[in-house]
């Protein structure tokens, strides 16, 4: 069963095969296709995403420097970010304390080892927890919850023998509050007493009204496929899904299914289990989770060097703005900024063979220390003295320098500075070989 594994090995052949271009994305589409639709992504939202990732890579241009194939990669990436999620961070930090959180999901889940895993993580996060047994049904989930506690060192509530699983929770979760904790997770029945899905919604619905948890946690198994889409809908319907966990991540490729459907729900993932320790669990990050899917040393690698084209990009453009002749403050923070932004400066060098120029040269020649300081000096600037630089006299270089926290003699060398780039730029502009010649370089 290739799953969502395969996707690994579809990148690393599609950075391998040589062969046109369009061929190679071809083939990357089909393998993507087929890795989705075999660890059970929903087949509508298969052929979404790839008809997206096509009209995209027809549609948008890399920046220069960057290969087709790493700028189509990257694409992949964003939609299958988009997919699994989006760019939400979840937040797993309660808003409040003390915190009730009332965990739900069929038997066999997971349910019980979550609760551990989730009480720990919160535990190392420093809060006091408590765990309610409320599973009543399931022979052994009681003495399972309580040694688990034991065992992450967090507080326990639970009544052996008893059925009345709404009184328990209810009791527990006041005697663990009064006990001082201030996050309670409430385990329950996956699976009710007579085996009816009904009446385990229907004791879920009665608990949840009786503690009123503050959140409701959906456990789901990953390898539940896209039967998940309708269970989170039934759970949800009785009582409100605040967020998921996915379960064994780790023991399938398939998870696609779950991921899908609760992605499909609107409900938001917040972690997943990656093994049955208490400690193989983590908050789930699109972004990390697809460039796991897509090769983490391959992906990250593409990433970066793309954001640093894009920032080396934006820069031409303002270099391009100061050949033309315009060059004030506001110009000048603006390249300074992006400066920042593509790294190391040693290497924005190197990446720029376009405009290896003097402008370049020069702005490049700063070291970033002091490129923070002018950002800073800029920042105290009013917006009249940032378009129109030469009225910045002595005493408005005084003011500057209190607004920045700085010496004056800082201020005075970032307006010689200025000077001075104007001055290379009004030359330049003069030796009109020179200019078409550097802007022909623009642009590699
Ligand atoms: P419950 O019936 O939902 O309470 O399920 P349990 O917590 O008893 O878990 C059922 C089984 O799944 C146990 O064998 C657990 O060790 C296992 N399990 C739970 N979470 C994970 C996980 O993230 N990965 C793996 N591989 N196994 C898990």
């Amino acid at each position: 069963m290739p799953g969502l594994d395969a996707i690994r090995d579809a990148v690393r052949k599609f950075l391998r095969l040589s062969g046109p271009y369009e061929r190679a994305v071809e083939e990357f589409i089909r393998d993507l296709q087929r890795a989705l639709l075999s660890a059970d992504v929903n087949v509508r939202l298969v052929f979404d995403l790839t008809r997206r990732i096509r009209e995209r890579a027809l549609k948008e241009k890399p920046p220069p420097g960057a290969s087709r194939r790493d700028w189509f990669l990257k694409i992949v990436y964003e939609e299958l970010v988009k997919l699994f999620g989006g760019d939400r961070e979840p937040e797993v930090k309660p808003p409040y304390t003390p915190y009730v959180i009332m965990l739900v999901g069929v038997q066999g889940s997971g349910k019980t080892t979550t609760a551990a895993k989730l009480a720990l993580f919160y535990k190392r996060m420093g809060y006091k927890v408590g765990l309610v047994a409320a599973d009543v049904y399931r022979p052994g989930a009681y003495d399972q919850l309580r040694q688990l506690a034991e065992r992450i060192g967090v507080m326990f509530y639970g009544e052996p023998g008893s059925r009345d699983a709404v009184g328990i929770a209810t009791r527990g979760v006041k005697e663990l509050k009064e006990r001082g904790a201030n996050i309670v997770i409430v385990d329950t029945a996956g699976r009710h007493g007579y085996g009816s899905e009904v009446a385990l919604l229907e004791e879920m619905k009665r608990m949840s009204e009786a503690i009123k948890p503050d959140e409701v946690m959906l456990v789901i198994d990953a390898a539940m496929g896209q039967k998940s889409f309708d269970l989170a809908k039934r759970f949800h319907e009785a009582t409100p899904i605040g967020s998921i966990i996915v379960t064994k991540m780790d023991g399938t490729a398939k998870g696609g299914g779950a991921l899908s459907a609760v992605a499909a729900t609107g409900a938001i993932i917040k972690f997943i289990g990656t093994g049955e320790d208490v400690e193989e669990f983590e908050v789930f990050n699109p972004r990390r989770f697809v460039s796991r899917l897509l090769g983490m040393g391959d992906i990250e690698g593409i990433l970066e060097r793309i954001k640093r084209l894009e920032a080396a990009e934006e820069f031409e453009k303002t270099v391009e703005e100061m050949l033309e002749g315009k060059l004030n403050f506001r110009i000048l923070y603006r390249q300074l900024r992006q400066l920042t932004r593509m790294g190391p400066l040693r290497k924005v060098l190197q990446m720029l063979p376009g405009v290896g120029l003097a402008v370049t040269d020069e702005i490049a020649k700063l070291g970033e220390e002091k490129i923070r300081k002018w950002l800073a000096i800029m920042d105290s600037m009013t917006y009249e003295e940032l378009d129109h630089p030469e009225i910045i006299d002595k005493s408005r270089m005084r003011r500057i320098a209190r607004g920045a926290g700085v010496e004056l003699d800082d201020v005075k060398e970032l307006v010689n500075y200025y000077r001075n780039l104007q001055r290379m730029l009004r030359r330049l502009k003069k030796q009109k070989g020179a200019l078409e010649r550097l802007l022909r370089n623009i642009g590699g």
